[in-house]
């Protein structure tokens, strides 16, 4: 019990606390730490830190990622099943069922007209999760690919290649080189605000920062961009959970 007025504070994370991991990083050259929209919470720290300077860091972000996790709670999707029934794909207006054909072996993933079809073993969970991520990024290339094209023609821009990646973190980037990655979950979100991902991708290729230039580069393609930002925030939530593995059965 904590008394009032008493400097006594309950140690922010544990070693037994499976939703908490500490990663050495030969790459960190400082700490960091992130909140997934699970709530599990990764601190990146450089390689033979202190235990205590990582209390000392995740002290002084405490506030933070209590928020940050309060959140993360607050929009928590029910648990669904796997492998799902369906797979519906706002962004391209489709609706995939998924048909589990049985029979042995090695899993086989064939896709047509709506219709998902996963033959052989199923038993592997791992490896069926596999098998839908990796037609997720073919379908992201397939849908993501003329859109970028047809959004750049639309405004004049020119980007170098596309990418196709399942992140969790981010929508989209664009490197100095003008490559854009797109993430592959785009595919869960509503057409315009992955038109708006595009626009703000591609707009990048000639402000490649967040400055008052780059955002009237926005504007200028897409008005609406500030409630198509925040959609982009929530948008998480529509990710189903077997794109990233957390809390299915
Ligand atoms: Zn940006």
């Amino acid at each position: 019990m904590i008394s009032e007025g008493a400097a006594v504070q309950m140690p922010l994370w544990s070693e037994q606390d499976a939703t908490w991991s500490v990663r050495e990083s030969e790459r960190a050259r400082r700490m960091v730490v992130r909140v997934f929209h699970s709530g599990r919470v990764e601190v990146v720290v450089p390689v033979r830190t202190p235990p205590r300077l990582i209390a000392t860091f995740l002290e002084r972000h405490r506030q933070w990622i209590e928020r940050k996790r309060a959140e993360a709670r607050r929009t928590a999707v029910a648990p669904q099943p796997f492998p799902p029934v369906s797979i519906e794909l706002p962004a391209c207006a489709e609706r995939w069922r998924v048909h589990m054909a049985g029979g042995i072996g090695r899993l086989r993933l064939s896709s047509a007209e709506g219709l998902i079809s996963i033959s052989g073993d199923a038993a592997d969970r791992a490896a069926l999760r596999q098998a839908l991520r990796l037609w997720l990024l073919e379908r992201a290339r397939e849908v993501l690919e003329p859109a970028l094209e047809a959004c750049a023609r639309e405004f004049g821009f020119s980007y170098e290649r596309m990418v196709i990646r399942r992140q969790r973190t981010r929508w989209g980037s664009c490197s100095v080189r003008g490559t854009i990655s797109l993430n592959a979950c785009l595919l869960f979100l509503p057409p315009p605000v992955v038109r708006y991902l595009l626009i703000h991708e591609l707009a990048h290729t000639r402000h490649m920062n967040h400055s008052r230039r780059f955002w009237q580069c926005v504007a200028g393609c897409c008005p609406e961009y500030r409630r198509l930002d925040r959609l982009l925030i929530e948008g998480w939530r529509s990710v189903p959970a077997w794109v990233f593995g957390d809390g299915e059965p």
